[in-house]
């Protein structure tokens, strides 16, 4: 099998826009990546599950894990803490796997200057409206949670052009295709590649 160096893949955008939906469907075009399952201190949506969608812990192990460097990221969002565990990413990333982690701005900014190679896409929503609506159509947030997600939504818009890539999510299907395309592309590289030149 042809050599190649794992890569890693930083996607954000607004709560609500549609990333996780997004993801889901791109990464069903690969065999070779790992997403990156996050811990947070916030409550667990209707039918979100531990260890698939997040690891739901208290603010004391939380703070211990920051502590301990158990995150290789970590920020407080809409008041709770978010956090990437290193050791599974980099372990992957060792492995060979391509690392896919959907995270906010600060985050992200923080991983890319650990890691300057990484690839950051950003996804923002056809207009603001349809992103409160996207919100409330989830229908697993409060009005308060929604306010707050939206008024950081504006920040978030800011740091867009930090990023490498920017996805309009107006509809699924193309969002996810252009996802595919993105990360196909990056496999491309010769960055990527050039470890088959030196075997
Ligand atoms: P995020 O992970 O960014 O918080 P989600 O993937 O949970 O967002 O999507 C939020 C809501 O918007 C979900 O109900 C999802 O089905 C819906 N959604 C996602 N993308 C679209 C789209 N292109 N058009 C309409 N609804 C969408
Ligand atoms: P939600 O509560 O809607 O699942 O996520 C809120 C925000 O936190 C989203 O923008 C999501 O990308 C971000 N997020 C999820 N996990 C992490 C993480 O581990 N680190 C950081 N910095 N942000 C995260």
């Amino acid at each position: 099998m042809m050599k190649k160096t794992a890569k890693l893949f930083i996607i954000s955008g607004p709560s609500g826009v549609g990333k996780s939906t997004v993801i889901h469907r791109a990464l069903q075009n690969f065999t070779d990546f790992y997403f990156s399952v996050s811990a947070t201190t916030r409550c667990a949506r209707p039918g979100e599950k531990e260890g698939i969608d997040y690891f739901f812990i208290g603010k004391e192990e939380f703070e211990k894990g920051i502590q301990n460097q158990q995150f290789l990221e970590y920020t407080c969002y809409c008041e709770n803490y978010y956090g990437t565990p290193r050791k599974a990413v980099e372990e992957h990333l060792n492995l060979g796997y391509n690392v896919l982690l959907d995270i906010e701005i600060e985050g992200a900014s923080q991983v890319k200057q650990h890691m300057p190679d990484s690839v950051t896409v950003f996804i923002v929503p056809p207009d603001l409206q349809e992103l409160e609506r996207r919100l409330r159509s989830r229908g697993t947030d409060s009005e308060d949670k929604i306010a707050g997600r939206l008024a950081r939504a504006k920040k978030e818009f800011e740091k867009a052009p930090d990023y490498d890539y920017l996805i309009i999510n107006d509809n699924v299907e193309n969002a996810s295709q252009e996802l595919t395309a993105i990360i196909q592309a990056e496999q491309f590289r010769y960055d990527c590649r050039k470890a088959v030149l030196e075997v």
